[in-house]
């Protein structure tokens, strides 16, 4: 399996000086898996833009080609790209697009097909030329062939979201793009104090269930690509509830599941090349005197074969 990164930030993309570095664009990772002629894309963030460019200039000029995209959810960030995919306007690729359901329960093809749209766009969905299929997710395993397995799992975000995990020639990849720690919603209340502590107690226990359903989901993962947007101090002043973890989270959880190699992604905005550069650092010396786990800051470009 082949992982090329084309854009591992969060919320909006943020080209300039400050980016040059680890890259502006919003969530799009490729995969190739060796010699079965498989393309998986997981989300179209605006990375997308650049790598369907690649497409055009290399693969499709030795024909038509088929890829899969898998969506992790549909906040723009993770589909703003779609429109801007080069290949969507070629006749002869075949392209299919899975991802969860929102809680309007308006189709995929809905939610994708509504960018297009003239008033955001001067092309419309049912002008595209390649032939697109779409497919509605929830939690499930399924074999994509090939000797492919995908495992779904719901995150915790404020939009249906689903982390990925691809199991391909013994090797195991997991994605856990937009999620924060699942808490008692109702802990955090001031009136809480009045809660009755059994029920608090319960939904503790349902937190603390769900927080280990999810390292189940990642338990010895070679790759765990982790939402790290947030340092500890920014998450817990004033970002609690916004769907997003923090560093030390995200080395918590790959510790505690026992995952080889954990790729820190989905970058704030105003996450400067310095600053990732000494957190990546700080994330290291964290780690050092613990169990054997790679920690990696995610770059726009960055290619690990697995
Ligand atoms: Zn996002
Ligand atoms: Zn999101």
């Amino acid at each position: 399996m082949m992982l090329r990164f084309w854009g591992v930030r969060g919320s909006i993309a943020y080209p300039g000086p400050s980016t040059v570095e680890f890259g502006g664009n919003t969530p799009c990772l490729e995969l190739r898996f060796s010699e079965k002629n498989r393309l998986i894309i997981i989300d179209a963030g605006t990375g997308i833009h650049p790598l369907g460019n690649r497409l055009v200039s290399e693969d499709i000029k030795k024909g038509p080609i088929s890829a899969e995209i898998f969506i992790t959810h549909t906040h723009w960030d993770h589909i703003i790209g779609f429109p801007f995919f080069r290949p969507i306007y070629i006749p002869g690729m075949k392209l299919k697009v899975y991802g969860p359901i929102t809680f309007e329960d308006d189709s995929l093809e809905k939610v994708m097909g509504d960018l297009l749209r003239y008033r955001y766009f001067p092309v419309l969905h049912g002008e595209l030329r390649a032939d697109i299929k779409y497919f509605r997710l929830g939690e499930s395993k399924m074999d994509l062939g090939d000797g492919i397995t995908l495992k779904t799992k719901y995150l915790n975000h404020p939009l249906l979201c689903l982390g990925y995990r691809f199991e391909f020639d013994g090797k195991i990849l997991c994605t856990a793009y937009d999620t924060e720690p699942f808490r008692n919603i109702f802990s955090m209340d001031e009136k809480a104090a009045d809660t009755d502590p059994i029920v608090r107690a319960e939904e503790d226990e349902a937190a603390r269930k769900e927080n280990e359903k999810l390292l189940d989901f990642y338990r010895d993962a070679d790759i765990l690509i982790h939402d790290c947007q947030y340092t500890r101090e920014e998450y817990l002043s004033s970002k609690i509830g916004w769907g997003h973890s923090f560093f030390e989270h995200a080395i918590d959880s790959a510790l505690a599941a026992n995952v080889k190699n954990v790729v820190l992604f989905h970058h704030d905005p105003l996450r400067s090349d310095k600053e990732l550069i000494l957190l990546e650092k700080n994330c290291q010396k964290l780690v050092k005197n613990q169990r054997d786990l790679n920690i990696v800051v995610a770059k726009e470009g960055m290619e690990i074969e697995l």
